[in-house]
């Protein structure tokens, strides 16, 4: 390890990682610093039931990241030299409802089409023109989730100049559910895309989630569903080992406690233990911005009103909690039908009444069981699970913070809610018994905060996906550029521009910020 860096980030997750390729490869001397054993925070694939079976610990789609131009361009040879492959499956989801009739969701829009057809005609049409019309503008919001966004006053301005912008403005601030009301008529067609709303743990019915929506499902339709070969964590291998070829240098097992402050500039971190590591040119914080401020900066001058920014930040309304199975034999579901090779099958209300409530209550800290998506990940990638054998991944939509006895509460009662999470699946998979569960592991919400201590109140995006946190906002207004009011000290990952989730866009931004105040040529490490 080399005694003085020109670069050092603290946190290795995704986008740390993509910063520190680009910098290596510049040939820029960096050091990561990482809490944990392994690099890739939230993006990890571990062995959690036993060997053979390769379960992701958190994320398990990488779709966002294929719209990337790291990844469409292969701009870090992850996928040419680094040994990162993608599978795209054709079936997506099977949402069964509880009167029995099912709606699919294809990579394939006129077979999505075909089965929403089925329970509303109009509604295949609706969807159909919902698609296209996003698809109109999609190319020029892909390109704004991968470029440094502008200032939101230029950014108000430019979009209010066409009908466009001013529409896009205009879907912004409502709320996922309004969105999906103008287009969509039957209320269960309606359910059924709420539910890919709430998938980043925001409820559907809060206003200032439409953006969220507007974009998922057009773009997964164009980019793909991205699944890792390998599990999610080979993203983080391949990075790490491009890193690593290019002279970087990860530093596992190293709590990072603050920023080495010098007259207002950054410039090191100071380890657990008191260890000081300097930094000759910048520091990267890869971690959640409430950790950072005002924790590992004291002693800094903020800006008037900055923290009490930090202090407001709103999380996502619903937090993950996961179960994950090894299986002798695939989950057969005796619901629906032809049904099981679907990438994730989930069950759902019919009655929009009993669809909200659900939200209302989890947002309230009262736990349901009644909302969870099972993900069979060796369906689109076989090298998961020993020949013959199957897993399932339980997605469970919980709170956090528990209305009695607050979130502590977990590590009581974890078990037995794992336990009817694997009840409430045998309802539609009767042969997901005892004897075919090979290896059981669960973890609550509590859990996950302490695997990626980044996880701030159980935030799997970081901050939550609301229009006033989004863009030139993100993480707060004047400091959405990842440069931070300490000179020389940068912010990537989930709580900048785009947001969480595995885009890579928080790292391939920051680092063309950083390329430019270093005086660097981006465009020399891209080609
Ligand atoms: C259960 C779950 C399921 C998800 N599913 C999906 C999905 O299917 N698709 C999707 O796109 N997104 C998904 N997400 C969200 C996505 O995984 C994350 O938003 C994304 O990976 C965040 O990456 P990041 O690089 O921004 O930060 P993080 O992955 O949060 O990385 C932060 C890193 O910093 C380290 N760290 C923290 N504190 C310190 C410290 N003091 N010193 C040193 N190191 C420190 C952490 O250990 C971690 O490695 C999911 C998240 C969860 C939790």
């Amino acid at each position: 390890m080399a005694d003085t860096y020109d670069v050092v980030i603290a946190g290795a997750g995704h986008n740390a990682l993509i910063v520190g390729c680009y910098l290596a490869k510049a040939g820029v001397r960096t050091l990561i610093v990482e809490r944990s054993d392994r690099a890739g925070g939230s993006v990890a694939t571990r062995e959690l039931t036993g060997p053979g079976f390769k379960q992701d610990v958190c994320s398990v789609s990488h779709s966002l990241i294929m719209g990337n131009p790291l990844i469409r361009n292969d701009e870090l040879q992850l996928l040419g030299k680094y040994g990162l492959t993608y599978n795209h499956p054709e079936r997506i989801s099977a949402l069964l409802f509880d009167d029995g009739t099912v709606l699919e969701f294809w990579s394939d829009l006129d077979r999505t089409a075909a089965s929403i057809a089925k329970i509303s005609p109009i509604d295949a049409d609706n969807y159909r023109r919902f698609v296209e019309t996003v698809d109109r503008t999609l190319d020029m919001l892909v390109m704004g989730m991968f470029s440094v966004p502008p200032d939101p006053g230029a950014q108000a301005m430019m979009m209010n100049a066409s009908p466009e912008g001013q529409e896009l403005m205009r879907l912004q601030a409502i709320s996922a559910w309004d969105l999906i009301c103008e287009w969509i008529e039957h209320p269960k067609v309606r359910i059924a895309l709420a539910r890919y709303a709430s998938e980043t743990m925001m409820d559907p019915f809060d206003n200032g989630t439409g953006f969220g929506f507007y974009l998922i499902l057009p773009y997964m339709y164009k980019f793909g569903l991205g699944i890792a070969v390998g599990g999610s964590g080979a993203l983080a291998d391949a990075l790490v080992r491009c890193f690593e070829d290019h002279g970087g240098t990860i530093r596992l097992n190293a709590q990072v406690e603050r920023i080495l402050l010098e007259d207002q500039t950054a410039r090191g971190l100071v380890l657990e233990g008191g260890e000081v590591i300097r930094a000759e040119k910048a520091v990267v914080a890869g971690l959640h911005v409430a950790q950072v401020f005002p924790h590992m900066v004291e002693g800094a001058e903020l800006p008037p009103g900055f923290l009490h920014r930090i202090d407001v930040l709103k999380y996502a309304a619903l937090q993950p909690m996961t179960v994950h199975l090894a299986l002798k034999e695939p989950a057969r579901f005796t619901v629906g039908q032809g049904i099981d090779d679907f990438y994730w099958v989930e069950t759902g209300h019919a009655d929009v009444d009993a669809f909200a409530q659900g939200f209302q209550e989890l947002k309230r800290g009262i736990p349901r069981d009644d909302f969870a998506i099972y993900v069979q990940q060796f369906r689109a990638d076989p090298t998961r699970v020993p020949e013959g054998m199957a897993q399932l991944h339980i997605y469970a939509f919980v709170p956090l913070d528990l209305k009695e006895g607050g979130r502590e509460k977990w590590d009581q009662i974890g078990e037995e809610w794992a336990n009817r999470f694997i009840e409430n699946l045998r309802k539609i998979a009767p042969n997901v018994t005892e004897e075919n569960i090979l290896g059981k592991h669960f973890m609550t919400p509590l859990d996950i905060t302490r695997y990626n201590t980044s996880l701030v109140n159980g935030d799997i995006q970081h901050l939550g996906f609301y229009s006033w946190q989004l863009g030139g906002n993100r993480p707060v207004p004047g400091w959405g550029q990842y440069r931070m009011p300490i000179d020389r000290l940068y912010l990537t990952a989930g709580s900048t521009h785009p947001g969480g989730g595995v885009t890579g866009g928080p790292g391939r931004n920051a680092a063309q910020v950083i390329f430019e105040d270093l005086g660097l040529d981006f465009d020399a490490v891209t080609s």
